[in-house]
């Protein structure tokens, strides 16, 4: 009797532990998901050719301008 409720007690600590274990690497994940998106936003930049904004990672560079598309970058800066 005593061997069952000491069996029964691990299985619930064990089962609390790997539940809390899946929810705190759930939240890290989304935590680091969150702070990714900040990032992206916060370095929207502006296509010199057609002026649309686009995340900075995503551009492509010709002469310290920023472009949305490697057309845009052959043709230039419009103007
Ligand atoms: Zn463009």
């Amino acid at each position: 009797m005593l061997l069952r409720v000491v069996i029964i007690s691990l299985a619930v600590i064990a089962g609390l532990w790997l539940l809390k274990r899946a929810f705190s690497k759930r939240s890290s994940a989304k935590d680091a998901q969150s702070s990714a998106d900040t990032v992206a936003q916060s370095k929207l930049i502006q296509c010199a050719h057609c002026s649309a904004r686009l995340p900075a990672t995503d551009a492509v560079w010709r002469d310290g301008q920023a472009y949305c598309s490697m057309t845009h970058r052959h043709l230039g800066p419009k103007g």
